[in-house]
């Protein structure tokens, strides 16, 4: 059996549109939907995931701001720029980008976003909302590994899903999200972990394997059954002398192996990550519309 391709760059660009009506709408009502970005220091990848959001806002027509911070930032500092954010009527979601220099601690920056305006979902409020089924924001990855799921016609009911990781940011919240009873859920969920023994047992049970543990092609042929359904998460640096760059971007899945025994498989690049950024706006539209007393 050789997978299908579920493209994460067709479906966000399908979602793309339908955001396009729903800001429309909005701005018909005098409403422009505001995300706001922080970024503290000077992080290579973080300085080119903010760059990527700034772009699609833009494109999108969603009121951007990027607020860079030099890296010796004091935690005051930035929890007054968060304050700022807060009141501001014209951002209606942002985000702090992660991960903060070590000086800040970023629970207590997490804890000081509003968690109506938190774009990321990461507020702990939010994070409870999330695991009890009545969320206000959810994070962008494991939503958009959601809509993946559902969009390509593979939904999670019934089926037994194994993660493999167990972040705040991915493993945890897609295992909260696919074990909800709720549409596009109501999955039986394994979270497996770099403790867990004997890994390929679990994730030759799942009927969905979802990878996010960050480790280049960890996942190989062997250790998925014919026929799952696999979501690489995974986003690592290789060098590659053949590259242009030097280097180029793999997953978490020996993707040419599985391929040949999945029956569908996101690639890397062009699978989970361009859908990160694309619901992410969403939670900028979704908190326009509430922040107006609106439904989306
Ligand atoms: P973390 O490093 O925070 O977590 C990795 C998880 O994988 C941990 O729970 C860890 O276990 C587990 N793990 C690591 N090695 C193994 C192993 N050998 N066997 C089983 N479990 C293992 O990573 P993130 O969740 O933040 O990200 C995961 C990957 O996804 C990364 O490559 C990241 O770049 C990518 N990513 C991609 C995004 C996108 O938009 N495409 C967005 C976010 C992340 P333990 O808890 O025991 O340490």
């Amino acid at each position: 059996m050789t997978a299908k391709i579920i493209s994460g760059t067709e479906i966000a660009e399908r979602i793309r549109q339908e955001l396009r009506a729903k800001i429309a709408d909005l701005r018909s009502k005098g409403i422009v939907p505001g995300l706001a970005v922080v970024l503290v220091g000077e992080d290579p990848a973080s300085q080119q995931y903010v760059r990527n959001k700034g772009k699609a806002c833009d494109e999108l027509g969603i009121y951007s701001r990027t607020i860079v911070l030099p890296a010796d930032t004091t935690e005051e500092k930035l929890l007054s720029v968060v304050d700022e954010l807060n009141k501001d009527p014209q951002v209606h979601g942002f985000l702090v980008q992660l991960p903060l220099p070590k000086h800040i601690d970023e629970n207590k920056v997490l804890n000081a976003i509003d968690p109506g305006k938190d774009a990321d979902g990461f507020h702990p409020v939010n994070v409870g909302r999330m695991l009890i089924g009545d969320p206000l924001f959810l994070p962008a990855t494991p939503h958009g590994i959601q809509e993946m799921l559902v969009r390509s016609g593979n939904d999670p009911a019934g089926k037994h899903v194994v993660v493999v990781g167990r972040s705040n940011i991915v493993g945890k919240p897609v295992a909260a999200i696919l074990m909800q009873k709720a549409r596009g859920a109501n999955a039986t969920v394994t979270v497996a972990h770099s403790r867990t023994k004997d890994l390929a047992s679990f994730t030759r049970q799942g009927d969905i394997v979802i990878a996010a543990m960050g480790s280049p092609r960890f996942i190989k042929a062997d250790m998925i059954k014919e026929g799952a359904v696999v979501i690489d998460v995974g986003t690592n640096r290789v060098d590659d002398p053949t590259a242009k760059k030097g280097y180029r971007w793999v997953g978490d899945v020996d993707f040419d192996a599985v391929k040949e025994k999945a029956s569908y498989i996101t690639p890397v690049p062009g699978g989970v990550g361009p859908m990160t950024i694309v619901m992410l706006m969403m939670n900028a539209v979704t908190a326009a519309y509430r922040a107006n007393g609106l439904e989306y």
